[in-house]
């Protein structure tokens, strides 16, 4: 696990200098650490190194990491405060038959992207644990990619999450196609800015996140108005495999 301390800190300060560009505030934009294919052990140590929030995309890898790291974390962290616990965010694609572990271990969900998932995600929630969090994911790059509604549906998509009793609606996520420079990685960013721009006056207060931006483009992202940033490789390393 060597490296994660450095790297998670050089990420921070690439974050504080984005917002400083943007003339954000930093606390405006959150870290996701991406643990997808590396063990509990690498969020161990970057728990140790204050992160919280991390995002899982594969279902079965997830549950089982989320419970590896709370059996581990009192003897890692045994003052961590109880308001300090960590947050889980499901950033992957949704099979509909996968969605009760989701809805029973994660806190967030960022790829929801038809009503009948949000439906099976709201009716499997245990009431107890509270709303789960979600955002609806944009296919923002067009025919490129085939994840996420189209931006003409997603207002209606939102409506019908806002209206789900055990959902909460938190904003968009989308995962734009690579592009080599700031300009071009700008742009369908700065698409998703003004989708969200025009949907926060129908939701109110909650409808407050953008997730967008990766190890590669987060610069472009919080120079868009990203609120969460989900980076993997350049917290944990290069994965062995590609998603
Ligand atoms: C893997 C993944 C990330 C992190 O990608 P990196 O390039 O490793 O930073 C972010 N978002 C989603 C949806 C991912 O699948």
């Amino acid at each position: 696990m060597s490296g994660i301390p450095e790297r998670l800190q050089a990420v921070e300060n690439a974050i504080v200098a984005a917002c400083a560009e943007a003339r954000r505030p930093p606390a405006a934009v959150r870290l996701l650490a991406v643990s997808k294919t590396f063990g509990a052990d690498a969020v161990l140590a970057a728990v140790e190194a204050g992160q919280r929030a991390f995002g899982e995309n594969y279902v079965q890898e997830g549950v089982d990491k989320i419970r590896a790291v709370a059996d581990a974390l009192p003897a890692v962290l045994p003052n961590m405060s109880p308001d300090a616990r960590l947050a889980w965010h499901f950033i992957g694609p949704i099979q509909s038959n996968k969605t009760r572990p989701i809805a029973e271990h994660f806190d967030w969900v960022h790829t929801v992207e038809r009503e009948k998932i949000a439906v099976r995600l709201s009716e499997q929630r245990p009431p107890a644990l509270g709303p789960l969090n979600v955002c609806v994911q944009v296919n923002i790059s067009g025919e490129a990619s085939k994840s996420g509604a189209a931006p003409a549906d997603v207002a209606a998509l939102a409506e019908a999450v806002a209206r789900l009793p055990n959902l909460r609606l938190r904003g968009l996520m989308a995962i734009p196609e690579p592009a080599a420079d700031l300009a071009a990685q700008r742009a369908p960013f700065a698409a998703m800015r003004t989708l969200f721009e025009q949907l926060r006056a129908n939701f109110g207060p909650d409808f407050d996140t953008l997730s967008m931006g990766m190890s590669a483009d987060m610069r472009a992202a919080i120079l868009e108005g990203a609120t969460i940033v989900r980076v993997g490789s350049a917290i944990f390393g290069a994965r062995d495999y590609n998603n």
